[in-house]
């Protein structure tokens, strides 16, 4: 379902032409209004007059998250802090959290967002959505809840953690979307499993997944342990929260929708900052059109992934591709570079491992060395001695990704789970 099918199916010119009457107005405001942008086009020798279409944006420095910091906690703010109606954070998974504010425009604009990712998703007014995702400074569980009652659905407020209490609701209320991280997922997909619960007792028939990178292998099987269709839902408080772009349930596996009225995407060169053509992977860029009381130019997400236009999809909107993960999360390692989800990827292939693992990194000498720790499947228990299968998994890593890396055999159950939030995939015991 369309939430809003003038803004999501319209032509890209008019697109476009949106686009820039929001720039223009975007780049006066807040050279007006924020001393900090202000100073970065003096000294860019830039005029807000000189940026006026998107492709003028390049000329522009970018916005990272060590500005959002030295400016911690108000001071890139262009409204008065008293026209705020609410403040959230950055979960701070890399750090000092990052603060940002919304007046009542942003949450209007950030209900809409999340609506048309909920309609996208396969939500419907009437519907129950049960909202695992956690409620507070994290944009998640508010995000989603607001959306969600936009939309005209039945939000319960589960928020994460409490497994028992979720499998009891779901059951009783009979929701028939759940949104939380999909390791989350993951992990309330096991427990079905585990005591044995019939899913016919359940109506679940989606999963909206966000807030940390995950794969394929993941989709498979969250969707077949929980009955569900699962798309993906992107975002970063910086930007709005959740809701930046979503993946459409009958188009699942082309990539997610940028609603670009509202957040215009580039994709740069991770090196030089140059901005790459349709299809090129690099670091994902934005500048918010619309956002009133902390607006950003070329924002550096940090996140990899590429940019395309769909003809074939049911939006004009760009697509982006799954985060293959953080540029800080990126490992290298003895001069390779390395994402978790590349590892996560050739372990699916093999049927006797579960989708249970971590990459544990330590340092012997000078020598970087990862361990990865991953579960036997449920169904293979016995094989838990069976070194061919390590072999196997490390041979692939060798072939594919070029490291040598030891891979060690666990029991069901002895890799940590998400307890309700992100998960860390990766232990760096470097020092
Ligand atoms: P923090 O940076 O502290 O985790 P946020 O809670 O704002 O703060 O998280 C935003 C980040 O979470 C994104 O920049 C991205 O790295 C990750 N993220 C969010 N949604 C997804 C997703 N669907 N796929 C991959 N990564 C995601």
């Amino acid at each position: 379902m369309l939430f809003n099918p003038t803004i999501e199916t319209m032509p890209l010119p008019r697109l476009r032409a949106l686009q820039n009457e929001r720039l223009r107005n975007l780049v006066q405001r807040v050279y007006r209004q924020v001393p900090w942008y202000r100073h970065k086009f003096d000294a860019a020798g830039l005029a807000p007059t000189d940026i006026r279409t998107v492709e003028d944006l390049r000329r522009l420095p970018f916005t990272t998250k060590n500005d959002l910091r030295d400016n911690y906690p108000f001071g890139l703010l262009a409204t008065p802090r008293t026209e705020l109606v609410r403040i959230h954070a950055s979960s701070g998974t890399t750090g000092k959290p990052t603060v940002v504010g919304y007046t009542p425009a942003d949450i209007d604009l950030f209900s809409e967002v999340v609506a048309r990712s909920l309609a996208a998703a396969g939500g419907k007014p009437g519907m129950i959505l049960h909202n695992a995702y956690g409620y507070g400074l994290f944009t998640g569980g508010l995000g989603l809840h607001y959306g969600g009652e936009k939309l005209g659905m039945t939000v319960v407020p589960v928020s994460g953690g409490m497994t028992d209490r979720q499998l009891l609701l779901l059951r009783d209320f009979g929701a028939e979307m759940i949104c939380c991280t999909p390791s989350y997922a993951q992990t309330l997909a096991e427990e079905v499993n585990k005591r044995g619960i019939d899913l016919a007792e359940f109506s679940l028939r989606y999963a909206v997944l966000g807030a940390e990178p995950w794969t394929e292998t993941m989709r498979a099987y969250v969707e077949q342990g929980l009955s569900v269709s699962a798309t993906n839902i992107y975002g970063l408080s910086e930007i709005i929260g959740p809701g930046v772009s979503q993946e459409d349930v009958d188009e699942r596996g082309s990539g997610s929708y940028v609603w670009e009225d509202h957040f215009f995407p580039e994709v740069v060169d991770k090196n030089t900052g140059e901005p790459l053509p349709e299809g090129r992977e690099g670091v994902l860029v934005f500048t918010t059109l619309t956002k009133e009381a902390m607006p950003l130019l070329r924002y550096w997400t940090n996140d990899i992934c590429s940019l395309h236009y769909d003809r074939g999809g049911k939006r004009t909107h760009i697509k982006m591709s799954a985060i293959t993960g953080r540029a800080d999360d990126m490992l290298i390692i003895r001069g390779v570079n390395l994402f978790h989800t590349q590892v996560e990827a050739l372990i699916s292939d093999i049927p006797e491992l579960s989708a249970h693992y971590q990459l544990v990194v330590t340092r012997s000498g000078t020598l970087d060395e990862v361990e990865v720790r991953v579960e036997i499947s449920e169904l293979h228990q016995q094989m838990l001695e069976q070194q061919h299968i390590a072999t196997h998994l490390q041979r692939k890593i060798k072939d594919n990704i070029g490291i040598s890396m030891r891979v060690t055999l666990h029991a069901v159950g002895d890799i940590p789970r998400s307890e309700g939030g992100k998960l860390k995939r990766i232990l760096d015991l470097r020092g």
